[in-house]
């Protein structure tokens, strides 16, 4: 007997049958003798919908207004399911995250978990009940409804699993696995068995959503076993653990698109000491996390300042960057939206040379410009435009030799 924890994120429950379907994979999981906490995400498409109807209200809806709304998807899909488990026969109830209490802090629409009550949870498992969790929310120390981010739903599954030291967290998803690519960019990308942390967490943070990096990180943190599975079918899956000798080790295990991206660029900026702190601290204190950055060398006194931010943030990141680029005594402030950071990711990398330059090379004869580019030792990206995302993400695997094999 284990305890089993599940995840089922968007298009796993984005119907009736579909739920109805995860109720039969869950009462498996339950007549095989298992304990089991499921974790669920909204029907797919919901999250967009209700971030749509607060922006037809206001371009810029308070967060806390935002959160408590957004939060409400995964209320309809747990409910459901607790229903559908109850008709076959099982005993099952739903928790919205206050309920149980998944405590977080109090970033709105970007909260962090910091401790999961398992009082109650461990209560109703002893009496034999299927625990249906709301994924992707939380409560702050102010009672405040919170949510955890884009993707949020697969944190909330570990953060879950670590709290009652599950014996394994399952992901359930559209793809049967984590791949050499996104499969439904790159026809040939591969399917991996196996894949260290530190190499998932390159890529979810490069932008492979197939995984949520938070997630990544947390279940490294508390050696949590995870496995990426279809859910609309028994083959395939990929489990992501600690590094060991079976692993592949490749110099580059994958190649990862991010359309989420928006670069500034901060012109004729007065070139003194103090000038970045007095950008990038007003930033941060805002929540807006800032990836790439570049200083130019500069000339006659004055820099450009180029970085790049989450497209979704930029609204707030552009009127920000205004008011200190007027401050600062800038000329002014160009915001260019569409671009994508490619990246190609391999703990392998460490100790090759010659990497970044294959990577360029290969843009190059594709004829994609590259705006910026920054280096890790497991890590290397490449912002372009937009429009090549595909184009680039194909010729980089292709390049890597990273396809199916026999
Ligand atoms: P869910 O709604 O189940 O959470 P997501 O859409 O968040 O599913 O994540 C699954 C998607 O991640 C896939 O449909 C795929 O397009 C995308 N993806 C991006 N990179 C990868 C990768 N390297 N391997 C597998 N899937 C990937
Ligand atoms: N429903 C949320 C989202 O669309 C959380 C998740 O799916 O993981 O981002
Ligand atoms: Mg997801």
């Amino acid at each position: 007997m284990a305890l089993v924890v599940q995840k089922y994120g968007g298009t796993s429950v984005g119907s009736i049958e579909k739920i109805e379907n995860v109720a039969r994979k869950v009462a498996r999981v339950k007549d095989a003798g298992n304990d089991i906490v499921v974790v669920l995400s909204a029907m797919s498409g919901e999250t967009d919908r209700l971030i749509n109807l607060a922006h037809s209200i206001t371009p810029d809806p308070d967060e806390r207004e935002l959160d408590s709304l957004v939060s409400t998807g995964e209320q309809v899909t747990i409910t459901l399911l607790a229903m559908a488990l109850n008709k076959m026969g099982y005993r099952a109830r739903s928790f919205l995250g206050f309920q149980i209490p998944i405590k977080t802090d109090s970033a709105f629409t970007k909260a962090r978990i910091e401790d999961i009550l398992d009082g109650k949870i461990r209560q109703e498992l002893k009496r034999g009940t299927i625990i249906v969790v709301a994924g992707f929310q939380g409560i702050d120390a102010e009672g405040n409804i919170t949510t955890l981010g884009r993707g949020g739903s697969d944190t909330s599954a570990v953060a879950v699993a670590a709290a009652l030291k599950a014996d394994v967290c399952e992901i359930y998803t559209d793809v049967d696995g984590v791949y050499t690519a996104d499969p439904n960019i790159c026809p040939d990308a591969r399917r991996l068995d196996k894949i260290a942390y530190d190499e998932m967490l390159e890529l979810a943070r490069a932008g492979a959503k197939v995984l949520q990096a938070r997630s990544v990180e947390m279940a490294k943190k508390h050696g949590v076993p995870v496995y990426v599975k279809s859910t609309f079918s028994d083959e395939g899956g990929t489990l992501v653990t600690k590094e060991d000798e079976e692993m592949e080790r490749e110099v580059v295990a994958g190649v990862t698109q991010d359309k989420d991206q928006a670069k500034i660029t901060i012109v004729k900026v007065p070139d003194k000491p103090g000038i970045a702190a007095k950008i990038f601290a007003p930033l941060a204190e805002n929540n807006i996390v800032v990836d790439m950055i570049i200083q130019n060398a500069s000339v006659e006194g004055n820099t450009d300042m180029t970085f790049t931010v989450s497209r979704k943030g930029i609204k707030q990141a552009r009127q920000i960057v205004e008011n200190i680029a007027k401050e600062i005594g800038a000329k002014e402030v160009v915001v260019n939206e569409n671009v994508a950071k490619i990246s190609i990711v391999g703990v392998g990398m460490v100790s090759h040379s010659g990497v970044a330059a294959k990577m360029f090379s290969t843009l190059y004869k594709e004829n994609i410009n590259i705006l910026m580019i920054s280096t890790s030792e497991i890590k290397v990206s490449c912002v372009i435009e937009s429009k090549y995302t595909e184009l680039a993400v194909i010729a980089l695997h292709e390049a890597f030799e990273l396809g199916k094999r026999d």
